[in-house]
């Protein structure tokens, strides 16, 4: 998976970062009527590395559905007292990408365009000039012309600190010896594996009778060793497939830590040089960790600000009341007043499924998320509201 490397010092367009999001960004860049412009992507690791599952939720036609490897429209929700729902989500579709597929879908693209160059370098900083910005890397200094996109500058959230939320993962794709999985559905929460107050559930991905990955998961400060989410992936597959570690073969391991936490940075637009995206740039959803679709949304929407000149045009819409509501939620996280899977277990109970995904994807009016909130478990959410307004809605 290779471009062309650098053949000038100066471009329109440089991507500090080509992940997810610099990669997107290209892509859409590429098939815009911008595609003239010059781009050079800097990136310290190969482009596909390191490798991952991508996985989102829609009800509309999305830019990379063709190339889902699998899609699901029933959805397990296993509470942790044993009780098991399985969730018809039409007209949703729950669709897995593996980041193998996606990128050479993308770099395909990309390579379309003798003006797309990548740079496998380390990024030490940026500066900004009067007529443009600079890109200082470990192979030299590259100029953009007009902006920056930086995907490498960490938003803050410390690794070692509990009350900093974080979506933390392990996962196996393992393939069994035998058929024994049932692939027409996917199991969104297992919360049969939550003892804590901690949130933690199974997240399985089954993607034939004999493939699946298994994700153990937490929205929690705590981060574990690798070896304790192994531990807890080898006893799920005793005690609910019954399988032993001889009767099934790791293909892949995927570990993430994913800030869950809201970003500090002011609100960003075109009159800026340099231009947080992806992680950084505060895409991720705060409260569920996912940011692939939202990330394909906004820079969507960023292109067509780019192409119409809209310099006013914010990166992310602002949305206070949601805003809000993301801090809520992780101060009740932070706080453990009632078990995290007690409230997902509420809201999915009281409310259909087609109402929670677009809930968790921000597409409710702000009268479905007041009737939402009368859902939860009342006493820990006030908590967390008078907590949070004591400290000026500023999070620990
Ligand atoms: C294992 C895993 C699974 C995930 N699964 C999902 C999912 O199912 N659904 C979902 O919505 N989200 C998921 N996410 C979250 C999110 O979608 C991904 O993390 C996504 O890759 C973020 O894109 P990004 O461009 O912000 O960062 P990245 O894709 O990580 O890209 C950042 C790039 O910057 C480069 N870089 C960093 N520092 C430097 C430097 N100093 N110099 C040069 N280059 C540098 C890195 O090499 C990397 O290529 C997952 C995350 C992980 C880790």
């Amino acid at each position: 998976m290779n471009l062309p490397g650098p053949s000038q010092s100066e471009y329109s367009f440089i991507m500090a970062g080509g992940g997810m999001s610099g990669l997107s960004l290209a892509y859409y860049l590429a098939k815009s009527s911008l595609q003239k412009e010059s781009i050079l992507i800097i990136s310290q690791d190969e482009i596909g590395f390191p490798k991952k599952t991508w996985c989102y939720w829609s009800e509309e036609e999305e830019s990379f559905d063709k190339i889902a490897n699998k899609s699901w429209q029933h959805l397990w929700f296993h509470e942790a007292q044993g009780t098991s729902k399985l969730l018809a989500i039409q007209p949703f579709t729950y669709s897995k990408i593996s980041s193998d597929t996606w990128f050479t879908h993308v770099v395909d693209e990309l390579k379309k365009h003798p003006n797309i160059h990548f740079l496998k370098a380390n990024i030490h900083q940026f500066s900004y000039a009067g007529c443009g910005s600079t890109v200082h890397t470990s192979r030299g200094n590259f100029h953009a012309r007009h902006k920056i996109f930086d995907s490498i500058t960490p938003i803050f959230c410390e690794a070692a600190n509990e009350k900093h939320i974080k979506q933390h993962f392990l996962g196996w794709t393992i393939q069994s010896n035998f058929p024994i999985f049932k692939d027409e559905s996917a199991h969104l929460f297992d919360f049969r594996v939550a003892f804590e107050k901690e949130c933690e559930f199974m997240y399985v991905l089954p993607t034939s009778n004999r493939e699946a990955l298994f994700e153990y998961t937490y929205f929690s400060g705590k981060i574990r060793t690798k070896e304790q989410y192994r531990e807890k992936i080898k006893n799920y597959l005793l005690a609910y497939y019954n399988l032993s570690h001889e009767e099934y073969e790791i293909i892949e391991e995927e570990y993430g830590i994913i800030p869950m936490r809201p970003s500090s940075l002011p609100p960003q637009n075109l009159h800026d040089k340099i231009l947080r995206i992806g992680t950084s740039g505060g895409f991720v959803k705060p409260s569920t960790g996912y940011s692939f679709l939202r990330t394909q949304h906004l820079l969507t929407d960023l292109i067509k600000n780019l192409e119409s000149k809209n310099l006013n045009g914010l990166m992310i819409p602002e949305n206070r009341f949601k805003a809000w509501l993301d801090k809520v939620f992780l101060q009740v996280l932070i706080d453990q007043h009632v078990a995290g899977n007690e409230v997902f277990e509420a809201l999915f109970r009281k409310n259909n499924p087609q109402k929670m995904l677009r809930f968790l994807a921000e597409k409710t009016s702000w009268k479905e998320d007041l009737g939402l909130m009368t859902t939860v478990p009342t006493m820990p959410f006030l908590r967390a509201v008078i907590s949070l307004a004591w400290r000026k809605n500023q999070l620990p």
